[in-house]
């Protein structure tokens, strides 16, 4: 178990390889106070998805080991880890059903008011109160009801009810019009407060507002430091 943790992180000489021979990550370390915000960038393909693959346990690590205040998250159990450890992906997951069972989902005992809350706290409320069915609107997988922005908007509310202690956001770099790219920033924020974060980041704010970037090369940590220190 993972009883009431506070979100220190600790990567400890990670080496990780998908395939032998073809190492993807070559030897991570990394001190994450609770509650700060990590922003990882780098070229595609330096391992940036790797290490938060390791971090949920998606992998485990070839040599080395990821320490949650102290536990390896080999010992703990998937079930806690997984409450402890939320994500919100690029391509954000929405499924075919109401927009209500889509913020619930991983929280089915949240009532109507924790979900209203939620989306009213990362600025969703005002667009699904706009629509004809409101928070029964039924939305699918791959359909248009929402824009790309609005989904993001809807899972971001998904993890806030959900509330881990640690976050990871792998950002999108879909292209989202200046509105609801100023409404994403301001939930992220709320998102992201109190929460030790991992962001997979793409938007300079994102970098900007983050505690410490790190920057990965091939599978190695290249620099690491706050924006002005880089
Ligand atoms: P991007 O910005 O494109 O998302 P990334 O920094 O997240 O890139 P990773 O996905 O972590 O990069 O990939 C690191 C290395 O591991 C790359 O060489 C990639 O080809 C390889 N890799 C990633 N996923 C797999 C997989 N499932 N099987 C085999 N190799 C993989
Ligand atoms: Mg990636």
């Amino acid at each position: 178990e993972l009883p009431n943790i506070v979100g220190h992180v600790k990567f400890e000489n990670l080496v990780f390889e998908y395939e032998k021979g073809r190492p993807a990550l070559k030897g991570i370390h990394l001190d994450v106070k609770a509650g700060q915000s990590i922003a990882l960038v780098g070229h595609t393909g330096s391992g940036k998805s790797t290490i938060m693959n390791l971090l949920c346990r998606f992998y485990d690590p070839v040599e080395g080991r990821v320490l949650i205040d102290g536990h390896d998250i080999r010992e703990v159990t998937i079930q806690s880890l997984r409450s402890q450890v939320g994500i919100v992906l690029q391509d954000t997951f929405i499924f075919s059903g109401t927009i209500r069972d889509n913020i619930r989902f991983g929280r089915l005992d949240a009532t109507d008011a924790e979900v209203e809350m939620a989306a009213r706290a990362v600025y969703a409320h005002d667009f699904i109160a706009e629509l004809p069915q409101g928070y029964d609107t039924e939305v699918q997988e791959r359909g248009n009801v929402l824009s790309m922005g609005q989904r993001q908007l809807i899972s971001f509310a998904r993890a806030l009810l959900a509330d881990p202690r640690i976050l990871i956001l792998d950002e999108a770099t879909a292209s989202i019009d200046t509105e609801t790219e100023l409404k994403i920033q301001e939930a992220l924020k709320t998102l992201l407060a109190g929460r030790t974060s991992f962001i997979v980041a793409h938007r300079l704010s994102t970098i900007r507002n983050a505690d410490k970037i790190i920057v990965l090369d091939h599978g190695q940590m290249m620099e690491s430091g706050s924006h002005e220190e880089l």
